[in-house]
């Protein structure tokens, strides 16, 4: 062992979703020595999740949470200019019926707040439509009633992804990151402070020891049973988790032009978001009490948000079997003081808060995928200043630099300044020059610059050698055989799962959700990662239960 890597991390970071990812990147990018470290794959947890969304969140606004709409916005705001290939602004309709109470105006007035806390720098400024130019913008949606309509913008993302470059940059900045390996407990000094995590490879069981100055739980839903690993006790469960389902529907089904918001009668709010080839539909929110590892839709689910859908728009007449795809996640929300009135899950707040414990263990819980950045910060911060004053003569005179993630462009952004444009103009640009650089049809350059950015000529690369790989998986879909190649390559992926799920996310978009191709699918992998026939086959077998859970709701 050479002496640099027997010198402690600094940081370990326990989970890789957005909020470890975030953390590492951050860290990494002080110059702090990091490591990452997630059971499954990067984003397999609420991650990839979400809705999706990179937004203020109108709903919040709602309920007074101006702060959160205002870092919101301001983050959305940054992240269009640092990631536009994965942070992209679309229009959303919000139609008012003559029974919605508030009315047209009051929504009105709220989005000029809205607006106003976004600095007036949304992508668009929003708009009020009444009558018959409605129909016109959303001819799917029902009219008896309808009284106008206001659109805004906000921008849509793919959560994994974001995850996913997180990770990536915090590695290309110096961070060992470790799929796969769960934190199994820790080793303290004598004065009862952290000094190591134990952990195992959960692919090849093997046990290994991390030396470390300090902790960071970034478990999400699972941050109670981190807490309990590491030994940290805030004595009551620190989260109240709440359930969230979304659906997918083939868009013919539902063929929404832009992002729509329901608000429903029960006083929520659901989206129904056009996916290209599919629409989304989602999401729920109620409480939950079981294993964070075993979430999934249920027929309740699936009824409520297809109901919900054919309220608005009465043609639709969606019930469970024209669900392509679900997805469940548990929101990581922190438990409110008892007394304070959130009785119902949706009213829980969606604010972070971070706690620094003397063992050296810096805890993160709450939060929002948009805000991810600015979380990051505040841990990083918090982490450094326990490091700072923790007495340690290998950290004293340390320089740790402040954070400037805010000016770093995520990997697939990097290079994008060549092009001169401002961000969408420079993905449409870079998706034009690889459909007639590599004469691929439109939605599939497309869909290669919005993924990758400007990493995605080295996915186009591999079609020099091998030009079959340039062929479609899915003849419905843009996704291409290289990328298969790419995601153990270049993207981490180690599992079918990884590839089918989170990369290439034909378990959401695809018909059969990828079950036809999963074998092809683990023959390309076993190639590189040397997999017997029985590992393959197992990887195929695992595939199609995570395929099988997310259809649990079918009975
Ligand atoms: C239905 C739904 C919709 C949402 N929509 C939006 C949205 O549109 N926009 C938005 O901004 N936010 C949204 N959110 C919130 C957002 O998704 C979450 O706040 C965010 O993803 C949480 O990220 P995280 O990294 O804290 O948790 P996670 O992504 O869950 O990451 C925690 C990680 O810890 C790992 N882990 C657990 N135990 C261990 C261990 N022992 N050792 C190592 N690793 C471990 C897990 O595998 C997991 O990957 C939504 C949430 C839900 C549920």
């Amino acid at each position: 062992m050479s002496p640099a890597a027997r010198e402690p991390y600094d940081v370990v970071c326990l989970g890789g979703g957005i909020t470890g990812a975030g953390v590492a990147r951050d860290a990494a990018h002080r110059g702090l020595k990091v490591a990452l470290l997630d059971k499954g794959d990067f984003g397999s947890g609420t991650s990839s999740k979400s809705s999706k969304l990179v937004h203020g969140g109108l709903r919040y606004l709602e309920q007074g949470e101006l702060k959160l709409v205002f870092e919101g916005t301001a983050e959305r705001s940054l992240q269009m200019r640092r990631a536009p290939h994965l942070v992209r602004p679309i229009p959303f309709l919000v139609p008012i019926y003559k029974r919605n109470r508030p009315g047209l105006a009051v929504i009105d007035i709220g989005l000029w707040i809205y607006d106003a806390l976004a600095m007036f720098r949304s992508p668009k400024l929003h708009k009020t439509y009444r009558g018959k130019r409605v129909k016109a913008l959303e001819p799917a949606l029902g009219t008896d009633g309808l009284a106008g309509a206001l659109e805004y913008y906000d921008c849509m993302t793919d959560d994994a992804r974001l995850v996913l470059e997180n990770v990536l940059d915090a590695r290309a900045l110096g961070a060992d990151v470790l799929s796969y390996t769960r934190a199994t407990g820790v080793v303290r000094d004598g004065r009862g402070r952290v000094a190591a995590v134990r952990a195992r490879d959960e692919l090849t069981g093997a046990e290994r020891e991390l030396p470390c100055r300090a902790v960071v739980v970034a478990a999400g839903p699972w941050t109670d049973e981190v807490l309990g690993t590491v030994g940290v006790s805030f004595g009551r469960p620190l989260l109240r988790p709440t359930k969230g389902v979304h659906v997918v529907v083939d868009h013919a089904r539902l063929p929404v032009t832009r992002a729509v918001t329901l608000f429903t009668r029960d006083k929520r709010v659901i989206f129904c978001l056009p996916w290209v080839e599919r629409t989304v539909i989602g999401t729920t929110d109620t409480d939950f009490a079981g294993d964070p590892d075993d979430v999934a839709a249920d027929r309740a689910d699936v009824t409520y948000l297809c109901e919900h859908a054919n309220e608005f728009f009465p043609e639709a007449k969606l019930g469970a079997d024209d669900v392509i795809a679900t997805w469940a996640g548990l929101r990581p929300l922190i438990a409110p003081p008892e007394g304070d009135g959130a009785s119902r899950a949706s009213d829980v707040s969606r604010e972070h808060e971070v706690f620094v414990r003397e063992e050296g263990v810096v805890v993160v819980a709450g939060g929002k995928l948009t805000t991810y950045r600015r979380m990051a910060k505040e841990v990083v911060d918090r982490a450094v200043e326990w490091l700072q004053n923790r007495g340690d003569a290998a950290f004293e005179g340390r320089v740790i630099r402040r954070c400037r993630t805010k000016h770093r462009p995520l990997p697939g952004a990097q290079g994008l300044e060549a092009l001169e444009l401002p961000g969408q103009k420079a993905i449409a640009a870079l998706a034009a020059r690889l459909a007639a650089g590599a004469k691929l049809p439109a939605r599939v350059a497309e869909h290669l610059a919005q993924t990758y950015g400007t990493r995605a000529d080295q996915v186009v690369a591999r079609g020099r050698a091998e030009p079959a790989l340039l062929d479609r998986i899915d003849p419905e879909l843009p996704y291409l055989w290289a990328e298969v190649d790419h995601a153990v390559d270049a993207d981490l992926a180690r599992t079918v799962e990884d590839v089918l799920a989170r990369r290439i996310p034909l378990g959401l978009r695809g018909r059969d959700q990828g079950l036809a191709v999963a074998e092809r699918v683990a023959e390309r992998m076993a190639a590189r990662l040397g997999w017997s026939a029985a590992e393959r086959a197992r990887q195929v077998e695992r595939y199609a239960a995570c395929v099988a859970t997310t259809r649990r709701f079918r009975g």
